[in-house]
């Protein structure tokens, strides 16, 4: 089977055929870096982070992109809020994504262009959206203009009269049509700001896009995305910008929107405050149990959040996470395998994640009901080779059990090794009334036994 992923574009799902299969390009939308990603961001960069290694597996080279914006007016509001410098919500705000980001288990992006260091690009990119009459300079400002594209609004579907009427466009006097949008803003001498042609300011958000996109994956790529928010008005910018300033038809083949997620049926967003920062969660769940929640749902269908769920994840991965530690006290390490066909099937059918998952619930039931050694370690690096192409299982499943929630009294774990040992003794010496105290005072503080072939292992309840 071949990848297939709907477009938003045609609103058809549709056979991925690359650029150049020898190296697939991709983009995501990054976050703006002035607080703490929340679960609605971590959806749809966990989408797109399944997305990348599932071209990975298909394809020999591929570059994912995924960007920092770190110059926008929510930073620098932000940053005078707190009384301090740009730099400093930048930085900290970037480093607390990459901590969230990485416990999510998302591989790092192949580039994580910054902004700021695009300025010249974006600057260069402007000059030519004027050159060719596309953007014009009027009071220190830049703004493209949107009647001379004239399929402006084919990714959105929106005719500029509607855009106009529905929109929250802003009016303003420098603007030739109420639909034109920034390219360049002024900037006041303590906002940041960079020396143009049209003085000093700085760039609109989405041209930051188009210079990125354009400097790293070149003017026509394969696949440009982010949430289901960002198509109008980002995307259909974004494209006016690069078609008009690249001279292209257009200027990523497929466009990939990720749905909501809601709470109670409400998007999560900062502005309604219904939020749960990936980092406050984190205190609750292991990472890969979010990483599972946020997966569990088809990519462009609503995710509705709940701590429920977020339980269930958990419950689901203690038993996944059972049958590797169950395959590896057999035989050690469970073998590396060839992802199994109806799996990757799934995945390549516009990432079925739910078809996926019911597939892994398939290998670990077969798992628990076959009883001829071989073939169970065969289940199971299957099962493994399966959770791995979707970035689960990836941790020793040890260390799994062994997780605590933040804040939780957990007995150290020199503590359980001790009482172990001292369990083993008193069995060897037959004093079983004494190795079943230590397992019961074990069990009272939350730390529960396993006797296999290799020995005793434990895992915290
Ligand atoms: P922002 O930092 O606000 O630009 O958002 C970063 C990414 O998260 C964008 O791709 C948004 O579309 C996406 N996003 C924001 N809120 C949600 C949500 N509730 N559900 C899914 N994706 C979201
Ligand atoms: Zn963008």
């Amino acid at each position: 089977m071949a990848l297939q992923l709907y477009n938003t574009l045609t609103r058809a799902k549709e056979v991925f055929v690359p650029v150049d299969a020898a190296h697939v390009r991709i983009y995501c939308c990054g976050p703006t870096v002035y607080s703490y990603a929340h679960i609605g961001n971590g959806r749809t960069f966990t989408a797109f982070d399944l997305l990348a290694r599932v071209m990975k597996h298909l394809y020999p080279k591929v570059t994912y992109a995924r960007n920092i914006t770190d110059v926008d007016d929510k930073i620098m509001d932000r940053a005078k809020a707190l009384g301090q410098s740009i730099e400093t919500v930048t930085e900290t705000t970037t480093a607390q994504f990459h901590a969230d980001m990485d416990a999510l288990n998302l591989l790092r992006p192949d580039v994580e262009p910054r902004a700021t260091g695009h300025i010249d690009a974006m600057i260069a990119m402007i000059g030519r959206l004027i050159a060719s009459g596309h953007a014009y300079a009027a009071e220190g400002h830049v703004l493209f203009n949107v009647p001379s594209m004239p399929d402006y609004g084919r990714l959105s579907r929106r005719s500029v009269d509607e855009m106009i009427a529905g929109a929250r466009v802003e009016v303003a006097p420098y603007k030739q049509s109420p639909a034109d949008f920034i390219l360049w803003k002024p900037s006041a001498d303590d906002q940041p700001g960079w020396d143009s042609p049209w003085g000093r300011g700085r760039p609109g958000w989405h041209i930051e896009c188009s210079a990125m996109t354009a400097a790293h994956l070149g003017p026509v790529f394969d696949v440009h995305g982010g949430g289901l928010d960002l198509i109008f008005p980002h995307h259909e910018n974004e494209i006016a910008q690069s078609r008009c300033a690249h001279g292209t038809q257009v200027m990523a083949n497929y466009w990939v929107h990720a749905g909501f997620l809601t709470m109670s049926g409400d998007k999560m967003s900062k502005s309604l405050g219904n939020i749960f920062t990936v980092a406050e969660l984190l205190d609750e769940v292991p990472g890969e149990a979010l990483r599972l929640a946020l997966l569990a749902a088809h990519y462009r269908q609503p995710l509705d959040f709940s701590k429920d769920g977020l339980r269930q994840a958990k419950a689901t991965l203690d038993r996944w996470y059972g049958v590797l530690r169950a395959a590896q006290g057999e035989t050690g390490e469970v073998p590396a395998a060839k992802v199994p066909d109806e799996v990757l099937a799934a995945l390549e059918d516009d990432l079925n994640t739910p078809l996926a998952f019911s597939l892994l619930h398939e290998l670990a039931n077969r798992f628990h009901k076959e009883t001829e050694a071989a073939a169970r370690q065969a289940v199971a690096a299957d099962f493994k080779a399966a959770a791995g192409l979707m970035g689960l299982l990836t941790q020793d499943p040890e260390a799994w059990f062994r997780w605590v929630p933040k804040g939780a009294q957990g007995l150290d774990e020199a503590a359980i090794a001790a009482a172990i040992q001292a369990r083993k003794d008193a069995r060897a010496a037959k004093n079983f009334a004494e190795a079943d105290r230590i397992r019961k005072e074990l069990l009272e503080q939350g730390v529960v036994l396993e006797d296999g072939p290799q020995g005793t292992t434990w895992k915290r309840t």
